[in-house]
């Protein structure tokens, strides 16, 4: 193969990066790899720090319909790179994984840290060479001398401004979130620039504001609602199905499994409706007509606080939400209140900002790209791994798309050196 000659850039270190390195390494390409941050893998180091989620071990078909709208084009990445390949890859680098009974796979320690030593050291090892502290500044010129193939990179560096020429470019500079991690979302008008389709990026995974009063604000910011179910249905009529699970009260909303769960749904419903309600289940083991029965009970003296305590178990940040909710005199109405408990109106007005979500969405749209992840535009530039227009929930759906597109845009890359002969 041509490519053993062939000079790559990889732009970002991320595991989308990373796996392009490799792949394209392991095919004989000279790989050389920049990344802002003074290290790589920041946000996949801090992945693992509530327990590394890698995949997901349910069967194929059911792992390509968690990307929605885009399980048609991401099947073919995970074809190439799926969560049975990536099980065994880690395997490869000495690293045991497990699958939790959610079906999730974690690496045996839950770590993240040394997975990532064992990996960059194969990549070392492979002729990767990493540039650290290289902010690639967008563009890329075509050298100034015709006779030259490829594309001119600049960086700025801590030495100042330096320039690279490469035969073919992968992109892989992440999505939005956690600029501070290094994926800072610049890349999207310099991208826009050089004629490649760019969508908007925005919030997935993410929290949302409610608004809530100062009182419940201060006194329940940080409290968990354990053992709730939501469900939700958009003005379109698409839904999300009843679920249970667990959030968190913020200062401003909720945050938490359950609600990222559901988030693209509520976001694009906020986008479209100015606001999007969701309905809240506070008890959902104990059914509607249970919880009637028991609030409705003659309470005596007893304040109605300490009847739904009594009665229902009902106290805490659940109580004062079904306060914050139905007001004073709604919590006088014991209908209203058994009602309430079992669905529970809750406007969310807003998403939290992009920079504080687990991923965005948005980015490069699949449209402006081939099938080998080149954009149709710019060709020898390949993009991957988040910055890429899909989103998917948690559960190891991002890292394995990420590191699957990798693979993709390196294979996708080996073939365009091969076809142009260089
Ligand atoms: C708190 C948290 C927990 C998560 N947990 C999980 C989990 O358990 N399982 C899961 O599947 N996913 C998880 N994710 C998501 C997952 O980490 C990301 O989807 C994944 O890291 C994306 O990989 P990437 O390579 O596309 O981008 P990134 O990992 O974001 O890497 C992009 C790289 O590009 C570099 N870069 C950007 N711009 C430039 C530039 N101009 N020049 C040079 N370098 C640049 C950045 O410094 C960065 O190193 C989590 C995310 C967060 C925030």
């Amino acid at each position: 193969m041509k490519s053993s000659s062939s000079v790559v850039a990889v732009i970002g270190g991320g595991p989308a990066g990373l796996m392009a390195a490799e792949t394209l390494a392991a095919a004989g390409a000279q790989v050389q790899l920049f990344d802002a941050m003074p290290s790589v893998g920041r946000k996949f180091l801090l992945a693992g720090r509530g327990g590394l989620n890698l995949t997901h071990s349910e069967p194929a078909a059911r792992f390509a319909s968690r990307f929605g709208e885009r399980s048609a084009q991401i099947g073919p990445w995970l074809d190439a790179f799926g969560s049975h390949q990536l099980r065994e890859w880690a395997h490869g680098l000495g690293i045991q994984t497990f699958v939790g009974t959610s079906g999730r796979v974690f690496p045996a320690d839950m770590k993240a840290a040394p997975l990532l030593r064992a990996w960059l050291h194969r990549l070392r090892a492979s002729g990767v060479q990493f540039h650290m502290r290289h902010r690639w500044l967008g563009g890329l010129e075509a050298p100034s001398d015709a006779s030259m193939p490829g594309r001119t990179l600049r960086f700025a560096t801590p030495a100042g401004e330096t320039a690279l020429r490469a035969d073919a470019v992968v992109l892989a500079l992440g999505g939005g979130s956690w600029s501070r991690l290094g994926s800072d979302g610049a890349w999207v008008p310099w991208l826009a620039d050089l004629g490649i389709d760019v969508a908007p990026v925005l919030p997935a995974n993410c929290g949302f504001d409610v608004g809530w009063s100062n009182y419940f604000a201060e006194r329940f910011a940080g409290q968990p609602f354990k053992s709730v179910a939501i469900e939700f249905r958009d003005s379109r009529g698409r839904q999300f199905e009843r679920r249970k699970g667990e959030f968190v009260a913020t200062a401003t909303g909720v945050e938490g499994s359950l609600i990222y769960a559901a988030s693209g749904l509520l976001r694009d419903e906020i986008a479209a409706s100015g606001s999007a309600t969701l309905t809240l289940d506070l008890l959902p083991d104990r059914s509607a007509a249970q919880v009637l029965a028991e609030a409705t009970h003659p309470r005596g003296s007893r304040s109605v606080s300490g009847h739904l305590k009594g009665r229902l178990g009902l106290d805490g940040v659940k109580a004062a939400l079904l306060h914050e909710v139905l007001g004073r005199d709604g919590m006088h109405d014991m209908e209203k209140v058994a009602d309430g408990i079992k669905a529970l109106p809750i406007r969310l007005v807003a998403p939290r900002p992009v920079d504080e979500a687990i991923s965005s969405a948005g980015g490069v749209r699949l449209e402006a790209l081939d099938a080998g992840l080149m954009a149709h535009a710019v060709p020898g530039v390949f993009c991957a791994g988040e910055m890429l227009d899909w989103e998917a929930p948690t559960g190891g759906y991002l890292i394995t798309a990420s590191m699957a597109s990798g693979v993709v845009a390196a294979r996708g890359a080996l073939r365009w050196l091969e076809r142009s002969g260089r």
